[in-house]
Parts: C-alpha cells; sequence; structure tokens
C-alpha cells in the first residue's frame, strides 16, 4: 500500500506541470489514522473538482457498536458525522488559485436527516466520507506544494476531529442517538396506535422564511386540543403529549393565514427525520404519506384516472390515459392514483394547490350540470372509498368548502396557530344540510402497469444534470419535479436521476410491474445506500435516500416514460 509520504514525493514531481499529470494521483494513500483514496481527478482546474474519499477503520473511529447498530441510528450518525466533517471542511476550504483550486466541498445537509452516499458507516463500523477537492492550479500549470497543504496539513485535522468518536462532544453525540431512537419510536407507535401522524405540543411548526426551513423565531408552539391528545412514553425523553391525526378522513379549517398550511407543509416533512433544534423534532408522519397537488402541463403515460374522471368530450378514454399536457384536474387524479400504485399510506392536500374543480362541485352546480355532461368526480365523492377500500386515509387543508364536514372524520380548525377540535359542533351545522357526498360505483381496482425500457437510455454514457430539487435531464430530456414537495434536496433529485436509468437499464423488461420495480429499488438502496443506484464509476456529486413514493412520482413525470 502506498503512503502519505508516497503522495507527497509523486505531487513533488509533478509540481509545475501541465495539470493532465495530476491524474496520475489516483490510487489509494495510508495516512496516520485514515485511508486516502483520490477515486477521480478533474480534466482541468475548471471542471467539476476531483472526487476523494477517507476511510478510517472501525477500530480506529471507536465508535461503539450500539451506535450504529440500528438503521436510524447509524443514519442519525453518519449525518452527524457528515455534518462537523462539512463545517470543519468550510472553514479549511480557500481558493488558491485558478478556477477551483483549493476548494473542499462536501455535501450540506439541511433539516432533514437523510442517508446520504456523502458518509457511511459499514457493519464493522468503519466510516466513509466522501468528497470533493478543487486540486490547485495557476493556470493550468499544477500547484503540486498547495495539494501537498491541504492533504498533509488541513484534510488530517477536519478527519480527525470529525470522524473519530473520542473527537466528538459526547453530550451531542448522545441527543443525536437518543433523539433518532424517540423517533423511530414514535414512527412504530403510529402503526399500533392507528394514526397518520403526531406532533408533539411545543413543536414549532412554522419556518423562518419561504427560503430558509430554519425555525421561526417567536412563533406560537403547537398545542394539541385536549380531545386529539395522545401520550407516548419515548425510550429516552420519557412521556411525551400531542396531537394525533388519526387514520381516517382528516379536515383542517380555518380563515386565511391561521396555520394551516403551515401545519399541513410540517406533515408533509414529518416523513423525514430532523435535526435537534429543528422544531419539528417531535412531528412524525408516516412514512408513506404523500403531498399531492395540481401540475397543469405535466405529462401522463397509459394511468387509470377513471375513479376520478369519465368520458371525455372526444371520446378519450381514461382508464388508459395518456397526454402531454395534463389539465389541473387530471393532473391531481394522475398523481392520486400514482400515489396509491406506489403504495402511499395517506394522501396530504392543500387546497390553495388543488384544482378546484377535482377536490368538490357544489350543489348548485350539481343540479345545473348533471352528472352526464360532467366528468369530474370530484375527489370528495371518493375520499371515504379511499380509506374503506384503498385504506388510504386523507389529510385536507380546506377553508372554503363546507361540503368536506359530512366525509371528515375529524375536523381541526387552525385559530391563531392553535389547534381546535370542532368535529362535534361542524358535523351538526352541515347535519342541517343534508349530504353532500354522492354515492358512487365503486371505483374498478387499478390495472397493474408494466414500464417497458427506452431505447434512449440504453447509451454507455448518458448526461445527467440535476436542478435542485426542481429537476433532472439526461441527455437533454428534463423531468419537471417541482411540483414533488416532498423532495427536501438536490442530492434526492440526483439518486432519483440515476434510479431512473437504473431502472431503465435492469429492471423495465416488460414483464416488472411498477410496484415490483419499486421493490428491487428500495431493496438496492436498503443494501448498498443512495449510491447503489450507480452501476459504475465514481461518484460526481452526492446522492441522497428517497421514497419509493417520490421515485413513482419522478418516473411517471419522465417524457420518456412508456408503458405496454
Ligand atoms: P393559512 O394556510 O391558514 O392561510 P399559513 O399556514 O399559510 O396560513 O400561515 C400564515 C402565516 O402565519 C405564515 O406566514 C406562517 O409562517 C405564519 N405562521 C404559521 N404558524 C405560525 C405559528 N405557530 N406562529 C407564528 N406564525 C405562524
Ligand atoms: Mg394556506
Amino acid at each position: 500500500m502506498k503512503t502519505s509520504n508516497d503522495l507527497t514525493k509523486l505531487l513533488y514531481s509533478i509540481d509545475r506541470r501541465g495539470y493532465p499529470a495530476y491524474k496520475s494521483t489516483r490510487g489509494s494513500y495510508r495516512f496516520d489514522g485514515y485511508l486516502l483514496s483520490i477515486d477521480h481527478v478533474q480534466g482541468d482546474p475548471f471542471a467539476s473538482p476531483s472526487a476523494v474519499s477517507v476511510t478510517v477503520r472501525g477500530t480506529d473511529a471507536g465508535f461503539p457498536k450500539d451506535f450504529y447498530d440500528t438503521r436510524w441510528r447509524r443514519i442519525a450518525l453518519q449525518d452527524h458525522l457528515l455534518r462537523r466533517f462539512g463545517a470543519l471542511a468550510a472553514d479549511a476550504s480557500r481558493r488558491t488559485g485558478s478556477g477551483k483550486s483549493g476548494l473542499i466541498t462536501v455535501s450540506r445537509p439541511g433539516q432533514e436527516i437523510l442517508e446520504r452516499s456523502a458518509c457511511h458507516i459499514a457493519a464493522d463500523g468503519s466510516v466513509t466520507v466522501r468528497f470533493h477537492i478543487g486540486f490547485p492550479a495557476h493556470g493550468r500549470t499544477i500547484d503540486g506544494k498547495a495539494l501537498i497543504s491541504i492533504l498533509s496539513n488541513d484534510l488530517p485535522q477536519i478527519v480527525h476531529q470529525s470522524i473519530f468518536c473520542s473527537a466528538l462532544d459526547p453530550a451531542a453525540l448522545r441527543q443525536v442517538l437518543e433523539l433518532a431512537d424517540d423517533q423511530q419510536y414514535i414512527r412504530e407507535q403510529l402503526a399500533s396506535r392507528g394514526l397518520v401522524a403526531f406532533l408533539a405540543d411545543g413543536s414549532i411548526l412554522p419556518r423562518e422564511s419561504g427560503v430558509s426551513q430554519r425555525p421561526m423565531r417567536g412563533a406560537v408552539p403547537f398545542q394539541s386540543p385536549a380531545s386529539l391528545s395522545v401520550t407516548l412514553d419515548l425510550p429516552h425523553r420519557g412521556p411525551v403529549t400531542g396531537m394525533g391525526i388519526p387514520r381516517g378522513i382528516t379536515l383542517i379549517v380555518g380563515g386565511g393565514f391561521h396555520g394551516k398550511s403551515t401545519l399541513l407543509q410540517a406533515l408533509e416533512r414529518g416523513v423525514y427525520p430532523h435535526i435537534p433544534g429543528d422544531g419539528r423534532e417531535l412531528v412524525i408522519t408516516d412514512e408513506r404519506a404523500v403531498k399531492l397537488r395540481a401540475e397543469d402541463g405535466r405529462s401522463i403515460v397509459r394511468t387509470d384516472i377513471s375513479m376520478f374522471i369519465g368520458d371525455l368530450p372526444g371520446g378519450k378514454d381514461t382508464s388508459c390515459f395518456s397526454t402531454e399536457n395534463a389539465s389541473g384536474s387530471t393532473s391531481q387524479a394522475a398523481a392520486t392514483v400514482e400515489a396509491l400504485e406506489a403504495g402511499a399510506s395517506a394522501l396530504l392536500i392543500d387546497e390553495d394547490t388543488s384544482a378546484t374543480n377535482f377536490m368538490v362541485r357544489d350543489e348548485l352546480m350539481q343540479q345545473v350540470i348533471t352528472a352526464g355532461q360532467e366528468p369530474i368526480t370530484p375527489y370528495i365523492d371518493r375520499a371515504r372509498e379511499l380509506y374503506e377500500r384503498f385504506g388510504v386515509s386523507t389529510v385536507l387543508a380546506a377553508g372554503s368548502s363546507g361540503a368536506w364536514f359530512t366525509p371528515a372524520d375529524v375536523i381541526i380548525q387552525m385559530d391563531t396557530y392553535v389547534p381546535y377540535d370542532i368535529t362535534a359542533r361542524a358535523k351538526e351545522a352541515a347535519a342541517g344540510f343534508g349530504s353532500q357526498v354522492r354515492t358512487l360505483h365503486p371505483a374498478s381496482p387499478l390495472p397493474e402497469r408494466v414500464p417497458l425500457a427506452d431505447s434512449s437510455f440504453r447509451g454507455g454514457c448518458l448526461k445527467i444534470r440535476t436542478s435542485g430539487t426542481d429537476g433532472f435531464s439526461i441527455d437533454r430530456e428534463t423531468t419537471d419535479l417541482r411540483c414533488l414537495e416532498q423532495l427536501t434536496d438536490s442530492e434526492q433529485t440526483a439518486s432519483l436521476a440515476r434510479l431512473l436509468i437504473y431502472a431503465e437499464k435492469h429492471l423495465m423488461d416488460g414483464t416488472r410491474t411498477f410496484p415490483q420495480i419499486l421493490d428491487a429499488l428500495e431493496d438496492l438502496l436498503t443494501k448498498k445506500g443512495p449510491e447503489g443506484a450507480i452501476d459504475s464509476g465514481y461518484l460526481t456529486s452526492g446522492l441522497a435516500g428517497v421514497r419509493r413514493q417520490d421515485i413513482l412520482a419522478a418516473f411517471a413525470r419522465c417524457r420518456k416514460l412508456r408503458i405496454r
């Protein structure tokens, strides 16, 4: 095995030579306490920086086995180490020449805790961190001494202060691991108590601003109404009381600006664990809950939306519906059906972002436009059936239609950010109006869709670009993900692009159904982590964990998707 000295010598020998000579540094080198691996060397100082990784053996890193022996603890610990590594790297990183010379970059996690390719703890306790270094140059002339300084001064300090147990603050570590246990416990309790979500009293739901996910300062803390309050005995914190949202149909009402959307957004994000201090760390939503919204303009491929949309003008078949340019209501119908196909347990809907005609149609309109003339069966008429027959709950934030009082099981009113249980009062008021929900023929079971590989994915070297959480493009074919509001991180977008290519190449063989493909991808992610989606080669960017619901939603928005 080559050592750090060998690398130093090599760098001296190529100092002041042309940039391509850096390529000879590829390989692994033993440093004091860790292995440094140069996995990919950039072609010039302005290209994406070089991919580097550091691995510390389990016995050296020194984390007790019970710090990483469950999946949730391992992911929380990985996240904690990565944040620490990132903070130290950001301090040390400085431009030393042309292009990206000298910059040390590593994934920057937000408020959510996701599994990431950037940090992995193996079963034997060894820790690997993957990051990027801009190999220094002046113009295109190698500055070998600057790289020696980074690799022998800066990096050892960063590594020794971030991924060795003895260097970390024990109290902070304990907080991270205990929170992970408590969050997991709440998640398990949701299932056994028949809840869609739990929001602990005292949680801070609103965010600092539309562009910052940090907690709002001076916000009104969350406080459950007595009738919905549930007390859970967390393994570390002990008894914690909060609001349990039961399975079924839950309606969140209230005047404008009273906190309905904020509550719903906290539920959307509650599918992920949050870091200590986020304010939502004890807001936990069933992992399979899916936010739905209208998205006109999207493409839909051979999707059975007949439970919501009947005969369209022009006789288009809605049991196998395709369009390149969906309307608000057809897009929301497709999103609902896709969520069912991906195994959603609950649908989260905000009337602010819904197609009104998809959600509800008032009585007067029903009298004037008879059922035969209106292709849309509004969601309100199917919500009960979705729960009873498909096991899918609904949580809806809607302030404008009292028609929802009839099908709702629980009605929560937000009043100046405080929830009140007004179920009894609202039901009583609704009784005077008679039911506004029509009884329908049951929807037919959804057909099993079998996707087919598209030849455009066969190429060896597909060019992938990602743009935040807005979407990705593969060989210039763009897939728009802006309406997948539960994607929180650009590394998830990168994973979705990779998973699509993986599925196109290996799984869409004309026999597997979507759920079977999702099973295979989930299995891959569980066994190999997010980097499992990479067939070969090195990581150009970090990848993060994604849910099967978001995988299917992304695939369904790809305009190259083909269904048998
Ligand atoms: P609605 O959907 O009922 O119209 P929003 O959820 O959009 O209301 O909230 C309106 C405003 O109130 C937002 O700017 C939000 O950040 C703020 N807000 C929400 N919850 C709280 C809270 N608990 N404390 C303080 N401000 C809040
Ligand atoms: Mg709102």
